[in-house]
């Protein structure tokens, strides 16, 4: 690897993507948490008497190279783990430095950080703020969901950290998004997960992500303890390869998940969190960006709310429930601007 990030940026074939997304993770698998479901803590057994961090020189190459090899003005620097926490600030700051030495003019560059939040500090946010990263904080929703599976060696769940960290974004500006795993624990609570990061944590961003473990009939007994540093009885610990037709009792239901989706989904609409395109013309709103409504965007917070539920008070919820789509959108909502959301009720009797 080290020869391949050595290559001149000329070498670069003539059909390589004019950009592109890339994920380092300086710290290797190496990680301050045991969570139950993290595949890649076990990743340690294929690098035996590694110390899994990237050198100075490494990263020296890596900037470099990942900058010269963008053809794009824009390029981001993603940092992801393990834990990227665990190398230190020094290293980060040598990383900007790198960055600003090896960009071309004209050439903007966005960095970013995925942790799981425990050693965030005020040196940390403060270098973030000045450097306008944007910081991924890896929740899986309030205390007790959370807890279920991010645990820490001694298996203490890790919520009051994750949210002392959390505490220091906020307090310096950090823009962070949050990144949730949906697993056997939190799938029955989309709403309450989705209204924990938005009305408690203040989050604009979120991504939720499916965990499904695989493995067979003979290693699903081992797999279900974890492939953490510390598996449960036993003490057998394997490799996760992503094999088998079985998945752990910590993984997500298809269904489930598609509920999960479904719920945070119903509830964005309805509390009005998303930014509804208006038309100027008229001040009305379009719910969904149709090309009809098309025009400026201010901002308007609220509003889908109050008119999705007048809509069901008057005729769309007897609608939907006789399954009756052209009902629900000729009656009281062809006089409503908010005339797409009546498919809502619509679409659940119909069990989507
Ligand atoms: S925070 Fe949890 S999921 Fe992420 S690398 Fe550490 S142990 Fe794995």
């Amino acid at each position: 690897m080290a020869n391949e990030m050595a290559a001149p940026a000329r070498s670069r074939p003539v059909n390589a993507p004019p950009s592109f997304h890339l994920l380092a993770k300086p710290s290797g698998s190496t990680c301050n948490i045991d969570c139950a479901y993290c595949f890649f803590l076990s990743k340690e057994a294929l690098y035996p008497n590694d110390k899994h961090r990237m050198s100075a020189e490494t990263l020296e190459s890596y900037i470099r190279q990942l900058l010269e090899a963008h053809r794009t003005p824009e390029v981001t620097v993603a940092w992801q783990g393990g834990e990227p926490t665990l190398m230190k600030l020094e290293f980060f700051e040598k990383a900007v430095e790198l960055v600003e030495k090896y960009r071309t003019p004209g050439q903007t560059v966005q960095q970013t950080f995925q942790t799981n939040g425990l050693l965030l500090d005020d040196a940390w946010c403060a270098f973030f703020k000045k450097h306008n990263f944007l910081v991924g904080l890896s929740v899986d929703g309030p205390r007790e969901l959370h807890d279920a599976y991010r645990r820490d060696r001694k298996g203490q769940g890790t919520f009051d950290l994750v949210m002392r960290g959390w505490r220091f974004l906020k307090t310096h500006g950090v823009e962070f998004n949050i990144l949730c795993t949906v697993n056997a624990a939190n799938e029955k609570h989309g709403r309450r997960v989705y209204r924990f990061f938005r009305d408690e944590l203040g989050a604009k961003w979120m991504q939720f992500i499916p965990i499904v473990e695989r493995a067979t009939a003979d290693t699903l007994a081992i797999a279900n303890q974890g492939w953490s540093d510390r598996p449960g009885a036993g003490g057998k610990r394997l490799l996760y390869t992503q094999t088998g037709d079985l998945v752990t009792e910590r993984s997500v239901g298809g269904e489930q998940y598609g509920r999960f989706l479904i719920d945070i989904f119903e509830e964005w609409v309805r509390k009005g969190s998303y930014v509804p395109a208006r038309r100027p013309s008229t001040g009305r709103s379009d719910p969904w960006g149709s090309r009809r409504y098309k025009g400026s965007a201010p901002r308007s917070r609220g509003t889908a709310s109050s008119a999705y539920r007048a809509c069901r008070r008057r005729t769309c919820a007897s609608a939907a429930k006789r399954r009756d789509r052209a009902a629900a959108s000729s009656r009281y909502c062809r006089a409503s601007p908010w005339q797409n959301l009546n498919f809502l009720p619509a679409a659940r009797g119909q069990g989507a």
